[in-house]
Formats: structure tokens, sequence, C-alpha cells
């Protein structure tokens, strides 16, 4: 058994590397060797270790199935373009978000260095699946559910971590193409009071009906709007949404309705240092068609882990289509999502301290 820091290893003995379609990666499609598990009982997070991946054995009751106690993150591991090290973005700011969420659901949450701790350490045990295209990465997944089996509603006494990866290329198929987003005015993703703010399963499992009714009309992405009056922009599918009116960025506020991004906190970040005017504020749609008509609504765009930035062509909101001008050399999404990338591929000084090395000895 090897070890990586403290954490014990048990390698897998035959990699699937090899037959892994390294050169055509979509989003999920693939998985690493690995995986991290550490389970929390008698008041603690305990065992972490790194095992081959494989099926879990869970309790047929386990609360965690039935009642949806379960959270989980989305970061991802680069490999640096000129020094082939591997750099992690912002996961300070996934871990203090897995602690929200958990806190949201009633679980205990592992402390955000520790957890810092463990990516790293199953990271550095999968470095070689860290594709090295420019835009490709290790995503990386963990995930906690309640694993006690009981019938009661009630937070569970025992729980599992697990985190996951998967080499993963662009998250869009029809990558190049700016999406076709339709306003979805009649379901609703998150009431004000709710999870919204959380990444916990039931916000995404409600979302698949919409969505599918919404592919099946020809589009690619819904845009969430807000669950009193479904008047108000909120979210993009998995993605947060902003609109360029004028020279002005636009993002919808953080109401608790809302996923707080680290892209969209990024993008933010870097219009500032960059000194474009960037506002969270509330938007309607009744604005955003009236920007539209008079030509001043530049750009839309969706700004997430998985997809980096991605421009939308048009929102379909009732009977009218919100539209943006189409896309330009000097449009602010593509300036953020080469910038990012640049960023997180170590192309470019990180300035802002996003970045955290895992090495490997
Ligand atoms: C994960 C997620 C986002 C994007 O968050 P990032 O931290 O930027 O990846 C936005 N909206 C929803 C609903 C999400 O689940």
């Amino acid at each position: 058994m090897a070890k990586t820091g403290n954490i014990p290893v048990t390698l897998i003995d035959k990699s699937a590397h090899a037959e892994t379609a390294f050169d055509s990666l979509g989003f999920g499609d693939a998985f690493s060797d690995h995986m991290l598990l550490c389970d929390w009982a008698d008041g603690e997070w305990k065992s972490p270790r790194i095992v081959p991946r494989e099926p879990l054995k869970v309790d047929p009751a386990a609360l965690g199935l039935h009642y949806g106690q379960s959270v989980f993150e989305g970061l991802k591991a680069y490999r640096g373009t000129a020094d082939n090290r591997i750099r992690l973005f912002r996961p300070d700011r996934n871990a203090q978000r897995l602690a929200a969420s958990c806190n949201r659901l009633c679980i205990p949450a592992p402390g955000p260095d520790q957890l810092i701790d463990w990516i790293s350490s199953l990271v550095a045990v999968e470095a070689k699946w860290i594709p090295e295209k420019f835009g490709e990465a290790l995503y990386i997944r963990p995930m906690i559910f309640a694993t006690e089996g009981h019938l009661a509603v009630r937070p569970a006494n025992q729980y599992t971590l697990v985190i996951v990866a998967a080499p993963v290329g662009q998250y869009f198929a029809q990558y190049g193409r700016p999406l076709r987003v339709k306003a979805e005015d009649r379901y609703t993703r998150a009431a004000s009071g709710g999870t919204g703010a959380a990444k916990t399963a039931g916000n995404y499992g409600a979302t698949l009906k919409p969505m599918f009714e919404a592919a099946s009309l020809g589009f690619d992405q819904l845009l969430w709007l807000d669950g009193d009056e479904h008047a108000f922009a909120e979210e993009a599918g998995q993605m947060n949404i902003f609109f360029r009116i004028g020279n002005e960025v636009i993002t919808p506020e953080l109401s608790g309705t809302i996923l707080p991004g680290v892209t969209r906190d990024s993008v933010l970040s870097l219009l500032k240092q960059w000194g474009i005017k960037a506002t969270a504020r509330r938007i309607s749609m009744a604005e955003l068609r009236k920007e539209a008509e008079s030509e001043n609504l530049l750009e839309i765009f969706g700004a997430g882990t998985a997809a980096v930035v991605v421009p939308v062509d048009s929102i379909q909101y009732q009977d009218f289509d919100i539209r943006a001008r189409p896309p330009s050399a000097n449009s602010i999404s593509q300036r953020l999502f080469q910038s990012l990338l640049a960023i997180q591929h170590g192309q470019v000084d990180d300035t802002n301290n996003w970045i955290q090395f895992v090495d490997t000895e």
C-alpha cells in the first residue's frame, strides 16, 4: 500500500488510461482510475482513503437517496502549458461553498483545508489523467450523501464523502456556436427561502423535465427566472448569466436563489481589474427586451467551471426573442474565456492568487 501525505492508497490493478479516448474528450464520459472515500460517524470524518473506483455498497434505506440529503462540488485541475505543473483553480472557494451547502442540508462539513488536502492527494495519484490541451482539465467532483438507513425525515448520523475525477474537454457539444436559450416561465428552479444557493442534488433532479422539454424544442439551455413572478433573470442552467448593456456588464445579484459561482466571482473580479463596470443587481426580462430592441444589449454569456465562459445568441421569452449582437473578436466574453484559461494553465501571472499547485514527488 502506497501513501500520499497520510492518506493510504490502494492502486488499481489495471488502469483504464490506455483505453480512454483523450483525443475526443466530452464531459463526464470517462473517469479516472481511483476515488477518495471518507466516512463520517461518531461525530467526525474518519479514515480518508484512495481506492480503485468501483460501485459503492449502500444501504437501501440510505437517507441521502430517499430524502436528498446530498451535496456536491465541481472544480478542475489544469496542466501548466509551459511548466506542466498541476494547478487547482480557487479550491478554497469550492471548499467554503461545500461547507455552506452542508450547512443548508444539515450535513457535517469537512474542514476546508482538510478537503483541499484530500482533493490534492487524489489529483496527485491521478496526475496522468490530467489532459494537456488548452481548455481541457481533470474535473473533480466531491460529493457527500447520507448513508444511514432509516425512514424518518431527519438529519442522518452517517455520511460518506466520495471524490471522483474525470478528464474533460469542452462542455457544450455545439462549441463554437453561441447558445440558444429558452427563458423558463412556467417551472421554477429555486424559490426564495429554498435551496437555490446550495449545490444539492434535489435542485438538479427538478430541472430535468423542463430541460428535456426545452431541448426537444431545439434549445441548448434554459434561463431560470425568479420563482415569484417569472419576470427576472436568474441562472442559465448550471451557469451564472451575464448581460453586457452598452459598456456595463450586469449579472443577477446573489439573492439566495442563485448559486454563487466561483467563475461568476472570478468574472466580476477580472472585469473590475480591466476597468469595466460590473454590477450585480436584479434584472428583468422586460428591461432586457427593451435594451435588445434599442440595440444596447451587446452580449449575453454564461459562466461556470464546466463550460468556463460561453456566449449566448438569444433568449426566447414567451413569444419574443431577446437577441445579443453577433460575437466579435473584441467581445468581452471571448476575452474572459481566454483570460481565465490563461490563468488556469499558468500562461499569465496569477496576480489574484487563484492557483494552488499540486506537487507530485
Ligand atoms: C455549479 C453551478 C454554477 C457555477 O458555479 P461555478 O463555481 O462557477 O462552477 C452555477 N449555477 C448552478 C446552478 C450550479 O450548479
